[in-house]
C-alpha cells in the first residue's frame, strides 16, 4: 500500500473539490456507526470488557514469541502449511510460489487491510491472476482503482449516485437502478468468481494460538465462500492478530463487533480449523503466512508498542472529526 501522507492536504482538497458529496457520505457513515456502537455499548459494561481485552493483549504481546511458536505448531497439526514472512518482499515470494504451483488464474479475495499494506492486488495482477475483491465496498473500489477508505466500510466515501454511475458505465444498469438492482449484479458477478477462482486470500480477525483457529467476522458471507470454494486458502496474519485461547473469543468477537457496526456479533464467524479432511468439501490446502513488516521493532519500542493491541474496529476514524471533514481520503 502507499502511504502518501504528506499529500494528505492537496489529495483531501482535491476530492472535495471534485466529489462534492463525499463529506456529506463520510459523515453520514461514521456518524451512524458511532450512534451504533454507543447504544451497543449501553447494553454492557464496556469499561469492564475493554479492560479485560487489554489484559489479555497486553499478556499476548508479552509473550509473543510464546504464543507464535504454539500458534505454527498446532496449525501444523491440522494441516496447515506456515509461512513466515519478515516483510511484504517474503509474503510476495510465498504467494508467488503458490500461485504458480497451482497454476492460479483467479482468485477471490475477502476484505483484509494486511493485504492492503502488502500489496498483494499489484503483485497478483502482475502475475496474471485474475482478482475480485469479494466484499462489495472492497469490489466497488476495486472497479474504480482506489484505495479502501475505512477500515470497516472501505467505499463509505461514495454516495449512492456515485455507484449508479459506476454500475452504468460498468455493467449498463440504469442510472436511476435501486440498491437492490445494483447488489443483485454485483452478486451475479461474484457468485461466478466464486465458482470458478483457483485461490482464496484472506486476513484474519484473530489466530487462536492454544488451538490454531482462524477467526473470520463478517457480515456479507463473502468470506465464508472466499475461504471454502477455491481449492486453495491462503491467509495473510499480522503476528499481533494472535490470541491466546479459544475462550478469549468470547471477548473478542462480541466487542469487536460493537465497537465496529453495533452489532452484538457479526453475522458470520467463521472458524478454520485446516485444510478438508477426506470426504470433505473445502480447501485441500490451507497456507497461513505470518507477517511481521515492522511489528517486532514497534513491540520494542517503549512508545509505540500499544498500537499492537488495536483490533482494527474503525472506532477512532468513526469519532475523528478531521477525517468526516477531509472526506475519508485514503491517502
Ligand atoms: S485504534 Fe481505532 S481501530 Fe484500533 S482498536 Fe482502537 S478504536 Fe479500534
Amino acid at each position: 500500500m502507499r502511504v502518501k501522507a504528506k499529500l494528505y492536504p492537496k489529495e483531501a482538497a482535491r476530492l472535495l473539490r471534485e466529489q462534492p458529496g463525499v463529506r456529506e457520505a463520510v459523515t453520514g457513515a461514521t456518524l451512524h456507526f458511532e450512534a451504533n456502537r454507543k447504544r451497543a455499548y449501553q447494553e454492557i459494561d464496556a469499561e469492564a470488557w475493554r479492560e479485560r481485552a487489554r489484559r489479555v493483549k497486553d499478556h499476548l504481546l508479552t509473550h509473543l514469541d510464546h504464543y507464535l511458536e504454539l500458534a505454527e505448531k498446532r496449525l501444523q497439526e491440522k494441516g496447515v502449511q506456515v509461512h513466515w514472512a519478515e516483510d511484504p518482499e517474503e509474503a510476495h515470494r510465498i504467494l508467488r510460489e503458490i500461485v504458480a504451483r497451482h497454476g492460479v488464474k483467479r482468485a477471490v479475495k475477502a476484505k483484509s487491510m494486511l493485504t492492503e499494506e502488502l500489496g498483494v492486488n499489484p503483485l497478483l495482477e502482475s502475475l496474471g491472476v485474475e482478482v475480485y475483491e469479494t466484499d462489495l465496498g472492497e469490489y466497488l473500489i476495486q472497479l474504480l482503482g482506489e484505495p479502501p477508505s475505512h477500515i470497516v466500510g472501505p467505499a463509505i466515501h461514495l454516495a449512492l449516485s456515485d455507484i449508479q454511475r459506476l454500475f452504468h458505465q460498468r455493467f449498463g444498469t440504469p442510472l436511476d437502478a435501486s440498491p437492490e438492482v445494483l447488489a443483485a449484479v454485483a452478486r451475479k458477478v461474484l457468485r461466478e468468481a466464486f465458482l470458478t477462482a483457483d485461490l482464496g486470500i484472506s486476513g484474519a480477525n484473530f489466530l487462536v494460538a492454544e488451538t490454531g483457529t482462524l477467526a473470520l467476522m463478517e457480515n456479507e458471507g463473502n468470506i465464508r465462500l472466499a475461504t471454502s470454494l477455491p481449492r486453495v486458502h491462503v491467509a495473510f496474519v499480522g503476528i499481533e492478530k494472535l490470541l491466546p485461547r479459544l475462550a478469549d473469543l468470547a471477548l473478542f468477537l462480541p466487542l469487536t463487533a460493537r465497537a465496529a457496526t453495533g452489532q452484538r456479533l457479526s453475522t458470520y464467524v467463521s472458524l478454520i480449523q485446516g485444510p478438508a479432511k477426506e470426504g470433505e468439501e473445502g480447501p485441500q490446502e490451507v497456507h497461513v503466512v505470518l507477517v511481521d513488516h515492522g511489528r517486532t521493532a514497534l513491540l520494542h519500542d517503549p512508545e509505540a508498542w500499544e498500537v499492537l493491541r488495536c483490533l482494527r474496529c474503525g472506532a477512532c476514524l468513526n469519532a475523528c472529526p478531521v477525517y468526516r471533514q477531509t472526506g475519508g481520503h485514503p491517502y
